[in-house]
């Protein structure tokens, strides 16, 4: 009586091939991430740009520039999702063949007799492919200005996917115009939240992001505008322009000015502050040891203390890092 269904299972027996469809979110963008162990960081591509401008053989990662083969980026979330597709398939070949089976064992039953055995399948609930973290829109959205691939990031994304093109220039100026609008938003937040614990937290997370942002698109920034200048010179070590001091001596090897020759002392001392302040974030959770001290000359603290970062610190900033960043373009070819 289950002949379908041993048809069916030799049918399914040996190495099978499913083609499970990739879904994009509401506005047409694939989850991609990168396969590079160091980065993992997530992104989007048009799914368009995807197949038309993005070469099978070579694909960037929008954050590291990570370059792999375009069947390296799928997220854990697809890889869980193409395997739970593929089981649902193979159960619903299963099912049909039982499901045929119970039929032809049905008819056979005579309707007259005083007996009646019958058989059904029921099948469990089919696998709707629902589109990964549609619900959470990322913000950035980039079309590259070289081959106009569209791809989108959280914070900051300074590769094309497509062409490997370092739109740092974009965005580094898109990244501060987005943490000023994030400041701009807090008073909102605050009225919006009725717990003051809540209402505290969350303003700090924001302001420290703010800061740890800002530095990083200024990193970002400076790297692609000192290899510009210094193509044939030994490239920096990494993160070197995290660090204002090192940047700054990087930058006068190249160009023969120092970062003193665009800001005044008094906005090279706050800048310095504040990046001594990222590091303390990224490194100690914000509490200042004696490295912080030396190298911030910060008397408004002791070791041992939990830094505190004002929105109005983080846009003054702002405003040193856009006048140094100004500054340090006019060097570019
Ligand atoms: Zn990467
Ligand atoms: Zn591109």
């Amino acid at each position: 009586m289950f002949d379908e269904l041993k048809r069916e299972l030799g049918r399914l027996h040996g190495r099978q091939q499913f083609s499970v469809a990739l879904p994009s979110d509401a506005d047409g963008y694939y989850d991609r991430e990168c396969p590079s162990p160091e980065c993992l960081c997530q992104f989007k591509v048009h799914e368009d740009d995807w197949r038309d401008k993005v070469r099978n053989e070579e694909v960037f990662c929008a954050f590291c520039g990570h370059a792999a083969s375009s069947d390296k980026w799928f997220t854990q979330e697809q890889i869980e999702h193409a395997k739970a597709a593929a089981i649902a398939q193979v159960r619903s070949r299963i099912g049909s063949a039982m499901r045929r089976d119970a039929q032809r064992w049905n008819s056979r039953q005579s309707r007259s007799g005083f007996l009646r055995i019958t058989m059904s399948v029921k099948d469990g609930p089919r696998h709707h492919l629902i589109p990964i973290a549609a619900a959470e829109p990322m913000r950035l959205r980039i079309t590259c200005p070289q081959c106009s691939c569209r791809y989108a990031a959280v914070g900051a994304a300074f590769f094309c996917p497509a062409c490997g093109h370092n739109a740092a220039d974009l965005m580094f100026h898109q990244t501060l115009a987005g943490i000023r609008a994030t400041l701009d938003a807090l008073p909102g937040v605050r009225a919006a939240i009725p717990d003051r614990d809540t209402v505290e937290t969350t303003a700090r997370l924001v302001i420290e992001n703010g800061l740890q942002n800002a530095v990083t698109a200024f990193q970002r920034y400076a790297e692609a505008l000192h290899e510009k200048l210094s193509a044939a010179q030994a490239k920096p070590r990494r993160n070197a322009f995290q660090n204002l001091i090192e940047g700054s001596n990087l930058w006068k090897t190249a160009t023969g000015k120092a970062y003193e020759d665009y800001l005044s002392p008094a906005a090279m001392a706050a800048l310095a502050r504040l990046f001594q302040q990222r590091h303390l974030l990224a490194h100690t959770q914000g509490v200042v040891d004696q490295d912080y001290l030396t190298r911030s000359g910060d008397t408004a603290y002791r070791v041992g203390q939990r830094i505190v970062v004002r929105d109005t610190a983080v846009r003054t900033g702002l405003q040193h890092i856009e006048s140094l960043a100004s500054g340090m373009a006019r060097e570019s070819p």
